[in-house]
């Protein structure tokens, strides 16, 4: 594609989940061109993608949601404690008309490359649909957005439908009468396994791994809890954002080991009825010994035991080779109780591992289970999986998967040195998926439009981190990660989901209320740690 073919913008945001939509908002309120490039066919990301059965937040409503409207956040009404799929796409779209965003955003447009001309301070995106060049590219391309399927051998060979709960269908699924397998057992499959079995003639469950689950306790949203939230919306949203996690809850300032083993129980006890990912914040310390991990691990794995019926089920779905917590803790409504249903079968992978797919179903050491549909909830390349899929070079040539070979390198999660006028949202090397996401994505997109504001008033065009500052963020990172138990678990913050993914710890997790305040001093201080100068 030759530059003159392509479209001039200041901005190139891609993607239209909740990131890309409110950058492009923001934007608009800077003076600056922009347009938001997406392969879906709407607005929403993930909310778009996920329509699979039982899909939810696990993030209260009232706290999963945007802050930066007042007006917004006062009018819109979530219907129950965790909203589901439908709901949460219906919000994205009211904001898209409400602030009247969809027509700056090109549907249906897949950027494929993204090449800095650094004579002329652009970047030539490229697209299937055309190319744009702009001053600024803001990559919010989602941490959770490229599906995987997993490497089992036959997959192909399937006769029957096949879904995966990332790339749902968008015509009505029936599963009534069918005998569904579905594989794997992380949030996805949580969710969806309850209700795929209320439907189903019959579903077998095949699980590589146990994790752990804490009942969400969903219901209708109570309109005192509502009115607690609105009535001083700013007030606990400010709150929410020093949070470890960017979600408003009350964590136990105690170690585990503090409190006598009684209280312990009563504590986690009340917790688990309470319902939802607070269970982690029990106590202070569980993400950080592992021996107060271990009695939280064995609270929820006692639950585990209580609620399923046949042992050896339950034993089979007890976690035992990951601290609780290290991999993202799951939230369901009746998951351990799907397997007292007469129609629903586990299959132990550690026990009778997988041996292929079929044309007629799953083949694993006990035997081939015959299966009309096939259902992966085999989650996602995360965190990097959308940027390595675009074609990203930078300033001479370099291209980001070179850069990042041995795993991301960002300053701050924001940029990466060699990509000058690029950002990332929830990037590598920030909290992202380690928190309430709608709080992490705020901020970032108001740490960038800051930025660009400040680049603006200094007459600078281009921005760009220093490779010292961004070494500094990186070794950080792993000093803070290493502090913690998370780098004990193979997972998909590792990077250990992905064959040939370097294994490094992808989020930040020195805490989001913590990390904004490096976000604000950088700002505060006219940005060390970045070079800001007026050509490229
Ligand atoms: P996304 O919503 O992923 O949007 C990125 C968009 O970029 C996508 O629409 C994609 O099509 C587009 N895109 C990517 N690459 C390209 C390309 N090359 N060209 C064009 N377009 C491209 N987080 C929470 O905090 N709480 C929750 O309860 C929660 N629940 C979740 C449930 C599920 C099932 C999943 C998968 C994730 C969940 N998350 C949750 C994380 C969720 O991804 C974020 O909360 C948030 O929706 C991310 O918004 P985003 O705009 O950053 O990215
Ligand atoms: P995931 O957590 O990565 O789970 C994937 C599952 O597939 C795991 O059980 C994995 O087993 C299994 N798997 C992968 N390859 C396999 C293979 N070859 N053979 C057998 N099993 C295989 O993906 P996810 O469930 O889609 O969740 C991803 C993230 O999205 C979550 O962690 C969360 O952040 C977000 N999410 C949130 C919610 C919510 O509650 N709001 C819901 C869904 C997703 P192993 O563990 O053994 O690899």
């Amino acid at each position: 594609m030759s530059t003159s073919a392509a479209r001039p913008v200041d901005v190139v945001v891609v993607g239209a989940g909740f990131a890309g939509l409110y950058m492009l908002h923001r934007l608009r309120g800077l003076g600056l061109s922009a347009v938001v490039l997406e392969r879906a066919g709407d607005v929403g990301g993930t909310w778009w993608w996920n329509r699979y059965p039982g899909a939810r937040c696990d993030v209260e409503s009232m706290q999963y949601s945007y802050s930066f409207d007042p007006a917004l956040q006062q009018d819109w009404h979530w219907s129950e404690r965790f909203a589901g799929q439908p709901e949460i796409l219906a919000y994205a779209g009211h904001v898209a008309d409400r602030f009247d965003l969809r027509r700056d955003i090109r549907f249906e447009t897949s950027v494929t490359a993204a090449r800095f001309d650094a004579g002329r301070g652009r970047w030539l995106v490229e697209t299937d649909a055309g190319a744009w060049e702009a001053r600024f590219c803001v990559m919010a391309t989602g941490c959770l957005s490229t599906a995987k399927l997993p490497e089992i051998p036959g997959i192909e060979s399937f006769a029957g439908r096949r879904f995966h709960t990332g790339h749902w269908p968008h015509h009505p699924v029936t599963f009534a009468g069918r005998r569904v397998g579905v594989i794997g057992t992380g949030s996805s499959a949580i969710q969806a396994i309850p209700v795929i079995a209320a439907e189903a003639a019959r579903v077998t469950v095949f699980q590589r791994t146990p994790n752990f689950s804490i009942p969400s306790r969903n219901k209708p949203m109570d309109g005192d809890y509502e009115g607690w939230w609105k009535r001083d919306y700013g007030a606990h949203r400010r709150r929410a954002r020093m949070m470890r996690t960017g979600i408003l809850y009350e964590i136990n300032d105690k170690g585990a080991m503090e409190v006598d083993p009684a209280e312990r129980e009563a504590i986690y006890r009340r917790r688990w009825e309470a319902g939802g990912t607070s269970f982690m914040g029990a106590f202070a310390d569980l993400i950080t010994s592992q021996d107060s991990n271990d009695t939280a691990a064995e609270f929820v794995r006692g639950r585990i035991r209580e609620i399923v019926a046949d042992p050896a089920t339950a034993e089979a779905l007890a976690p035992k080779d990951h601290p609780i917590g290290t991999k993202r803790i799951c939230v369901d409504t009746d998951y351990f109780a799907t397997y007292n249903r007469p129609n629903v079968t586990l299959v132990n992978l550690r026990a009778h591992p997988l041996a292929g797919i079929t044309e007629a179903g799953v083949r694993t050491g006990a035997g081939e289970v015959t299966c009309d549909d096939l259902v992966f909830a085999t989650g996602f390349d995360a965190m990097t999986g959308a940027l390595a899929a675009i074609d990203i070079a930078g300033r001479d040539g370099l291209l980001l998967a070179e850069a990042w070979r041995d795993g991301p390198r960002t300053h701050l999660g924001l940029m990466s040195a060699g990509f000058p006028n690029m950002f990332f949202i929830t990037g590598p090397g920030s909290p992202s998926v380690l928190s309430n996401m709608m709080v992490s994505i705020e901020q970032h997109v108001d740490w960038i439009a800051g930025a660009l504001g400040a680049m603006a008033a200094r007459q600078a065009g281009v921005i760009e981190p220093t490779a010292a500052a961004q070494e500094e963020w990186v070794r950080h990172g792993m000093e803070v990660a290493n502090r913690t138990l998370y780098p004990r678990a193979a997972s998909w913050y590792m990077g250990a989901n992905v064959p040939g993914k370097p294994r490094v710890f992808l989020p930040y997790i020195g805490g989001v209320g913590v990390y904004r305040e490096i976000c604000d001093k950088v700002a505060a201080e006219g940005y060390p740690g970045f070079s800001l100068s007026r050509a490229a």
